[in-house]
């Protein structure tokens, strides 16, 4: 185990699932990294005898607690919150909150693990954690929404605040979410401060921000296009999801001339041939965020093809973009988009590909940039308004596109400096990992035990 490196990520990998069993995400999550790191690690042995890696795949905290609300016919509900205080080398944990039935222990603890990566990257002072809860938020009311925000807030609230945990949306929690929390926070400590980001225009939040991961994603393909002599102009582009990210992808792959021609949601996926154009976004906007409406409605609305219960990976494209969820992409799909001429998979999504579809995108040299690196624009503009938040005033538009555009390009470039290939392939997922890690690790060692 210490000089095989194949042998060194199995051993560690035994130790991880002897430690956390069945926690299949959070394996996978931390075995991608593994793999990525282990020859790093075996070259650089101070990192070994401090047992960093043991040490981040332990979060600093775990916190779980119950939230009681009622809805709107008087019944009790009962559900379950969550935040993984992950790693606070770099800064105060940061990273978003998901409200999904599915999500568990497990589901934070993959994404807590990726979060003080990908934070590491944004070269912003952001320590990582994740958090959320069991809540369904499809179908519930405005008011059911605010009763069940402000009691998992009055649980959160004492573990929280700007310089010590600062979270943000994921997938179910958007500015409405964000509202209800930052005004119950506020009730609980009569503070106004940066402790949520994603906050509305009006009351601290920043500018691009809603706009971040989905602008951030298209500009780190495209600087993955241009090792290539590529670009977006013309290029047909499959995207999945139908959120803030996928949305805002759509809208930057217009701005560089490409033709996005699919977005989806857990029903279903839709197609439009002839590409989804700027006033067909703008109803894509409306339909989610105004009336929270489903996505094949758009199919019906502009009369195109509406597959049921399947994801847009079937659809020939030169570039794929997974904005939708973890394990969206499987080994057939990748063979599929493959054999269809794809050229480069850019993730706005949180582990959207299974390791099968990741290693058959790297076997077959195409470009591939995974989440940790991708869709970190999204919290490197939360970053942003953190900033923005501790001087008590806001930058524009351009600045901050500008600060978001750069440091998308330099986390290319920390991925190039670290991934290159001995055949000149850049290992845009060996290139992420070690570039976050190497950060955190140095920390973690100069602070101590
Ligand atoms: N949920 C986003 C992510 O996965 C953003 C987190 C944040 O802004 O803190 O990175």
């Amino acid at each position: 185990s210490l000089n095989d490196p194949k042998k060194f990520t199995e051993d560690f990998m035994a130790y991880v699932k002897a430690k956390n069993p069945g926690e299949a995400e959070f394996h996978q999550a931390v075995q991608g990294s593994v793999e990525c790191l282990a020859d790093y690690l075996i070259k650089h042995p101070r990192f070994l005898k401090a047992k960093i890696l043991e040490r981040m795949v332990e979060p600093e905290r775990v916190i779980q607690f119950r939230v009681p609300w009622t809805d709107d016919n008087g019944n009790v509900q009962i559900n379950r919150g969550y935040r993984v205080e992950m790693n606070s080398s770099i800064g105060p944990y940061k990273g978003g909150l998901r409200f999904h039935p599915n999500v568990n222990l497990n589901i934070f603890k993959f994404l807590a693990f990726e979060q003080v990566l990908k934070n590491s990257l944004t070269t912003l002072p952001m320590g990582g954690g994740k958090g959320g809860a069991d809540f369904d938020p499809k179908g519930k009311s405005d008011n059911e929404v605010m009763r069940f925000c402000q009691s998992f807030m009055t649980e959160l609230a004492r573990h929280i605040g700007p310089d010590t945990d600062i979270p943000a949306g994921d997938i179910g929690v958007g500015g409405r979410e964000i509202g209800f929390m930052f005004g119950q926070y506020k009730r609980l400590r009569n503070e106004f401060t940066g402790v949520l980001t994603g906050k509305g225009l009006g009351w601290g939040g920043s500018v691009i921000r809603p706009e971040a991961t989905g602008y951030g994603t298209v500009y780190f393909a495209e600087e993955m296009l241009k090792t290539r002599g590529e670009s977006f102009a013309g290029k047909t582009v499959a995207i999945s999801g139908s959120g803030n990210v996928a949305q805002y992808a759509v809208e930057k792959v217009l701005d560089l001339g490409g033709k996005p021609v699919s977005l989806s949601d857990s029903n279903g996926t839709i197609y439009d041939p002839d590409g989804i154009d700027r006033e067909k976004l703008e109803y894509v906007k409306l339909l989610k965020n105004g009336y929270r409406g489903r996505i094949y409605e758009y199919a019906e609305k502009y009369n195109v093809a509406y597959f049921e219960n399947q994801r847009p990976w079937g659809i020939r494209c030169d570039i794929a973009l997974p904005c939708a969820t973890q394990n969206e992409l499987n080994g057939d799909d990748a063979a599929t988009l493959l054999a269809n001429g794809c050229i480069l998979v850019a993730e706005g999504a949180n582990m959207p590909s299974t390791p099968e579809a990741k290693n058959l995108f790297i076997e077959n040299r195409i470009l591939y940039g995974p989440g940790k690196a991708a869709n970190a624009g999204g919290v490197a503009v939360s970053g942003l308004e953190m900033t923005q938040n501790s001087m008590r005033l806001a930058w524009s538009h351009e600045e901050v596109n500008q600060k978001l555009h750069r440091i998308m390009c330099n986390i290319h470039e920390m991925c190039v400096k670290f991934g290159k290939e001995e055949d000149g392939y850049i290992n845009y997922v060996k290139g992420a990992n070690i570039g976050g890690f190497v950060k955190v690790a140095n920390a973690m060692i100069a602070q101590g035990l």
